[in-house]
């Protein structure tokens, strides 16, 4: 049973196709697997047995509606609600013969990046338990690299894969906005979500992504990838130009984050990739513009929750007395927080100050991408400026909490896709611990192939192969 799990998705998916491995067998390791949960990485786990299956199981972040199966995105509001359909991304992977495996835990609708938000209990990092896995797909992130889960889905809204894959040392990808149906994605901020895979290395995401792309009928603003995705196979970056913004490359970065960062710069020169540098002059609002644009949003698609037809209903004599009790007592604190701001920045007298300038801001962003991309193949940064935090460091400081996602809320307000790769480990500042850092990769929309073509002669190049201690 070992063995299996020592299997990437990709090498199981063959040697189950070729007959050497028994579909039921796989299926049931990972089971026994995600059994042994000890992070809370899962709030459902699959009893099946996995007998007709082409690849290994897949952890399903709990933001995706599955029919017959709970269905919460961490929140207690839908503790009990089991959806009448399935999420397209997941009957996408169930149609190419990949199952179920269970629901992992979340910050409550995506709203977080560390996973204490959710309405579930906290995941614990398994490189170090007394620290967050980073959000919001943390519980996925953490069965990956936990070794209860052989690959997973999340979603990204401002860094909800990429920021959780950094801090657990594992590969995260967010799509070009489009490439994956959003349809059964519980929204959080619609313009900006996107579907995307968690993996141990960069093969298996470009797997999971050709199977997860599409363009579905039920979301009209999904387009899929032309032509596919194929399996990365690049060994070097011959030609490729990398740029590295200067207003973000060091601010507020930690000392091992920063060190790790400029060592893969030196990595890709030796790989015969060029590294300049650029202006995105307007990314650095990036933050300021997502907590206008998101919340706003938020607080429109979480109007549904009103006791009515999903989840809890606490009554009361009058109908907007249960509203309130509903809502009151099924959402958490950064959800009310944010449905509070969202809907101010919405209302008739603050739309053009708040909310119209946020998009002004997110089209320059938008922009200065571009411009990057006339003279770049690839934008990188580190993904997240620093390493796992301590359970609590951030909890009553939203500002320092939101500033976790600095670097990865500039490309899906640009709906650019990024990848983030482990690119080593590093301790805190302060000290404690060696912790896996990320790097990212952005590139033009569409540019997925080209990315993970990069990323992986990146992957092959820097050689992690640091598992968190008693993984593996
Ligand atoms: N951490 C960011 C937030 O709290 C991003 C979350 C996400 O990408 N879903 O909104």
């Amino acid at each position: 049973m070992g063995e299996i799990l020592e299997l990437t998705a990709r090498q199981a998916g063959e040697r189950i196709r070729a007959g050497e491995l028994a579909a039921g067998e796989c299926f049931s390791a990972w089971a026994v697997a995600a059994a042994g949960d000890d992070l809370n990485a899962y709030l459902w786990r699959a009893d099946e047995d996995g007998a007709g299956s082409s690849y290994p199981p897949l952890a399903v972040k709990d933001i995706f509606c599955t029919e017959g199966v709970p269905t919460t995105a961490g929140s207690r509001i839908l503790a009990g609600y089991e959806p009448p359909y399935t999420a397209t991304a997941v009957r996408n992977v169930a149609e190419a013969g990949v199952e179920l495996l269970g629901k992992t835990n979340m910050d409550e609708f995506a709203m977080g990046s560390s996973n204490e938000n959710s309405g579930y209990g906290p995941v614990l990092n398994p490189w170090d338990r007394a620290r967050v896995p980073g959000g919001s797909s943390g519980g996925s992130a953490a069965a990956v690299a936990g070794g209860l889960a052989p690959w997973a889905i999340g979603t990204d809204t401002g860094g909800s894969i990429r920021q959780p894959a950094s801090l657990c040392g594992i590969v995260g990808l967010k799509p070009t906005y489009g490439a994956v149906s959003r349809y059964g994605m519980i929204a959080f901020a619609s313009s900006l979500d996107q579907c995307g895979p968690l993996t141990r290395d960069v093969t298996d995401a470009a797997l999971l992504l050709s199977l997860l792309q599409d363009r579905d009928p039920c979301d009209s603003t999904s387009v899929g990838i032309d032509g596919g995705v194929n399996s990365p196979r690049r060994e070097d970056l011959r030609g490729l130009r990398f740029a590295v913004p200067s207003e973000l490359a060091t601010d507020g970065v930690e000392s091992g984050v920063r060190s790790c960062f400029e060592e893969t710069l030196t990595r890709i020169e030796e790989l015969g990739g060029e590294v300049g540098e650029t202006a995105l002059p307007s990314a650095e609002h990036g933050i300021s513009a997502y907590y206008v644009i998101a919340p706003a949003e938020a607080s429109a698609n979480l109007a549904r929750y009103d006791g009515v037809r999903f989840g809890i209903r606490n009554e009361a004599p009058e109908l907007d007395a249960m509203y309130e009790a509903t809502r009151a007592a099924g959402f958490g604190d950064e959800v009310k927080r944010r449905i509070m701001l969202g809907t101010y920045a919405l209302s008739s007298g603050y739309y053009e100050a708040y909310y119209g300038r946020a998009q002004r801001v997110r089209t320059k962003i938008a922009d200065d991408f571009r411009a990057a991309f006339d003279r770049f193949d690839f934008v990188v940064t580190p993904t997240s400026p620093s390493v796992a935090f301590e359970l609590g460091a951030k909890l009553d400081d939203p500002w320092s909490m939101y500033m976790s996602d600095y670097f990865t809320v500039p490309m899906p307000l640009a709906g650019i896709p990024a990848i983030s790769i482990p690119a080593g480990l590093a301790e805190p500042d302060g000290g404690g611990p060696e912790l896996p850092v990320g790097f990212q990769i952005a590139g033009p929309a569409f540019s997925e192939n080209a990315m993970l073509d990069a990323a992986f002669a990146l992957e092959q190049a820097i050689g992690f192969d640091a598992r968190p201690p008693g993984v593996g």
